[in-house]
């Protein structure tokens, strides 16, 4: 059991007691506990066994032997008999704008309502009319909410898709059977909604296949097998293929219908067919080794399968031998748009600098939340200056890395930014993000942002529709519009890599970069392990055509340096 593993529980924990309304200095104990933990060295469970527990700060007695109990006797009952307390569906109702835990409280114990469907049965029959805590107007908008909710059943974020999928095929690799993602996962998308994979098969290995699965209720049919969809998760089907089919079916697979039909239209136009198991020319079968193969006879350059979506720019791209060179994770020499424990974060400053040495980068933007950030302890002026004074010394001991100061300002309900221009002027960059009043009408919504941009202190418009996938629609807002002020007022606009947000939308980076604006891919890395979400977002910039100019973290400390002045 790793550090990181314990904390989760513990913050688990925390959480479920905080929903049942128990004491608070108890749940910020188990946080605090669980912060402890991840700052922790040395394997906790080697303190177990040399009964040091008691030495980690902020592990009290009881939560020590809560700990013990999970380490030593592999007993969860402390976790289990918590969550049994909890309703079912918790985190999907959660979900619901306005439900917090005091509500679903109210549901749970007076009408006994665990999930999602409990609840629409539970409004359906005007149960909710006449609850305290439920007023009329935000009982009337729930029917559209649940629905909303509802439709992200089924649909994993790529961080979690990508991962269930590299589960499967290390399982059966370790069968020695030879298995690889396609569709979806192969493509990137930013929400997955099936996992495909191809397995390579000769027809004799199909029983061996499915026994390797370790998933007894697979079904096979014809040369697909299909996984049922597990705790919420999307389907997962495998496809069977021998190997001389490999690469047609892996370019099959992989490319969108959208994409699949323009190919296919292109090969008819030109007395080609691309049927399921060959491709012909004039009636005779073309051999193809790789999918390289297959765009040359199109008379294409390849794509990479990120940008197999369907687009006309991707096809008119591959006519006209214009695919780029597209951004790559070894281009990226620095994160920006990280935070520390002086705000919400929970790894100290020299800890992320370290992190990001450690990951090969020559610099790193720190930008904790501004003062009207109260509820992600923002930092008011006077811990600015502190932070500042802090930076200075790190970096005077770290030549090999360069700390940018930076801050991630709040756009407040106005569009001004959240310090006056006096303390604005001491970063060496300004983020500017949304993070209140977000149900302002688009016009309103628009001016607000196109204010901040205006703003001659502003370097960084952050995760700029405010999208959570799978949990928030994004805000109303003119995004053209937006994106044209970015451009003029020179301010970079980022591709958020946390794996919920991957905000900007990539549909729209592809123009914005054409016309020459710069993309930061900011990780928004709130501990050490955060700053890995960067691999998201070189994932997400492909897709969107962005190429290693058009993104700031592939340049060197000085250039950016240089850039954040121009600005
Ligand atoms: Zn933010
Ligand atoms: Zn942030």
């Amino acid at each position: 059991m790793d550090n990181r593993l314990i904390a989760r529980y513990l913050l688990e924990m925390a959480r479920g007691m905080e929903y049942l309304d128990e004491s608070p200095f108890r749940v910020q104990a188990y946080r605090k506990a669980a912060q402890s933990i991840l700052e922790t060295p040395v394997p906790v469970s080697e303190m177990v066994e040399q009964g040091r527990l008691s030495g980690i700060p902020g592990v009290g007695k009881g939560i020590a032997s809560t700990i013990e109990a999970w380490v030593r006797d592999r007993d969860f009952s402390a976790v289990e008999e918590l969550n049994a307390r909890l309703p079912r569906g918790l985190d999907e109702l959660l979900k619901i704008p306005g439900l917090g835990f005091k509500r679903i409280r109210a549901l749970h114990t007076q009408l006994s309502v665990e999930t999602l469907d409990d609840l629409q049965e539970a409004i359906r029959q005007g149960k909710l009319s006449g609850m305290r805590a439920f007023p009329r107007k935000f009982v009337d908008s729930l029917p559209r909410s649940l629905e909303r909710v509802m439709s992200y059943r089924g649909k994993l974020l790529i961080s979690a898709g990508l991962s269930r999928a590299e589960a499967m095929i290390l399982q059966l690799a370790s069968r020695g059977v030879k298995a690889r993602a396609t569709g979806q996962c192969r493509r990137f998308a930013e929400v997955i909604e099936r996992i495909d994979i191809l397995v390579e098969c000769s027809g004799e290995d199909r029983e061996k296949i499915l026994d390797s699965l370790g998933e007894p209720h697979a079904v096979i049919r014809n040369d697909t097998v299909t996984v049922p969809p597990s705790a919420g998760g999307p389907v997962m089907e495998l496809h069977l293929v021998p190997r001389e089919r490999l690469s047609l079916r892996l370019l099959l697979t992989t490319g969108s219908d959208a994409h699949i039909l323009a190919l296919r239209k292109l090969a008819s136009e030109m007395g080609a067919e691309i049927g399921e198991d060959e491709i012909t020319l004039r009636g005779r079968p073309v051999s193809v080794s790789a999918e390289e193969d297959i765009y040359r006879l199109l008379g294409l350059q390849y794509l990479p399968p990120e940008v197999r979506e369907g687009r006309d720019s991707e096809l008119a791209r591959a006519r006209t031998n214009a695919v780029p060179a597209l951004l790559e994770i070894g281009d990226i020499r620095g994160t920006i748009h990280n935070h520390t424990d002086r705000s919400d974060g929970v790894s100290s400053l020299p800890a992320m600098v370290r992190g990001a040495m450690e990951r090969g980068y020559r610099w790193i933007g720190i930008s904790d939340h501004s003062k009207s950030a109260y509820y992600a302890g923002g930092l008011d002026e006077e811990a600015v200056a502190l932070q500042h004074r802090e930076i200075s010394a790190l970096g005077g001991k770290l030549p090999e890395i360069t700390i940018f100061r930076g801050i991630e300002s709040d756009i407040l309900a106005d569009g001004s930014l959240d310090y006056p221009p006096e303390i604005l002027r001491r970063f060496d960059f300004v983020i500017a993000s949304i993070h209140s009043y977000m149900e302002m009408s688009r016009q309103a919504m628009t001016k607000r942002i196109i204010k901040a941009l205006r703003n001659p202190f502003t370097t960084i418009l952050a995760h700029p529709t405010g999208r959570l996938l799978l949990a928030r629609e994004p805000y109303e807002v003119d995004m053209d519009a937006v994106l044209e002020e970015a451009l003029k007022n020179r301010v970079a606009v980022e591709l958020n890599a946390n794996p919920m947000r991957l905000d900007l939308d990539w549909r729209l980076m592809d123009s914005f970069v054409t016309q020459g604006g710069i993309i930061a891919i900011g990780p928004d890395a709130h501990s050490v392990d955060g700053l890995d979400d960067m691999t998201y977002g070189v994932m997400i910039a492909r897709k969107g055509f962005v190429t290693p100019q058009a993104c700031l973290n592939t340049r060197d400390a000085r250039d950016v340096k240089e850039w954040f002045c121009k600005t």
